[in-house]
């Protein structure tokens, strides 16, 4: 799905796929440098960070392994809840493994300073984050995020992963929600 499909959704686009692409291969180049050669784990929250992983892992050029979980914070509103409740558990045991945890969007931080400190306490390694976007206005918590593709608006946005209601995550483009669908 193109933005130009469903322009009356949508007030503007920020980040076209091909800007995504080549910040996603820019932040792959960054984590291959700094694990150089480790054993690294990728997990995956889903379900908003499925293209970001695909895209991620696929622009790295040695192995790697990927794990998925998946975390309540939503339902089908536009703000942040707080309360994190896991849906789906990782496969794997990460007991001295380094994990970079992949997401595509962090607002008010709550999700993953709540994950990391879950990851945490199971004895990994390392937890690092890198997420695709980041609302700095939206911040509640201070989450220390190693890789950070963009930093947009405090403005709700779809696309590439990103859904309202379960929509829009075939957007290839991200871009700003038109009020009138959700209000
Ligand atoms: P946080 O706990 O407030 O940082 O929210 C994190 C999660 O909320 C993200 O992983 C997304 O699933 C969802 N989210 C936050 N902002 C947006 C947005 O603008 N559009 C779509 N989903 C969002
Ligand atoms: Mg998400």
């Amino acid at each position: 799905m193109q933005a130009s499909d469903i322009e009356g959704d949508l007030t503007e686009v920020l980040h076209t796929e091909a800007d995504i692409r080549a910040k996603l291969d820019e932040l792959a180049a960054r984590v291959e440098a700094d694990y150089d050669g480790q054993d690294l784990l990728l997990v995956g929250v889903l379900k908003g960070a499925v293209m970001v992983m695909a895209d991620l892992a696929r622009a790295m050029k040695g192995h790697l392994n990927m794990d998925w979980m998946a975390v309540s914070s939503y339902g089908n509103s536009t703000h942040s809840s707080g309360v994190v409740r896991i849906l789906k558990d990782l496969d794997t045991d990460i007991q001295g493994r380094h994990v970079l945890i992949v997401e595509d969007i962090i607002d008010s931080g709550l999700t993953l300073s709540w994950l990391r400190g879950n990851l945490e306490s199971r004895g990994a390694e390392s937890v690092e984050i890198c997420a695709l976007f980041r609302k700095p206005e939206a911040a509640k918590v201070e989450v220390d995020v190693r890789y950070v593709g963009f930093d947009i608006p405090n403005k709700f946005v779809v696309g590439y992963g990103l859904d309202y209601a379960e929509r829009y995550r075939n957007l290839r483009d991200v871009a700003v929600l038109a009020p009138h669908v959700y209000s």
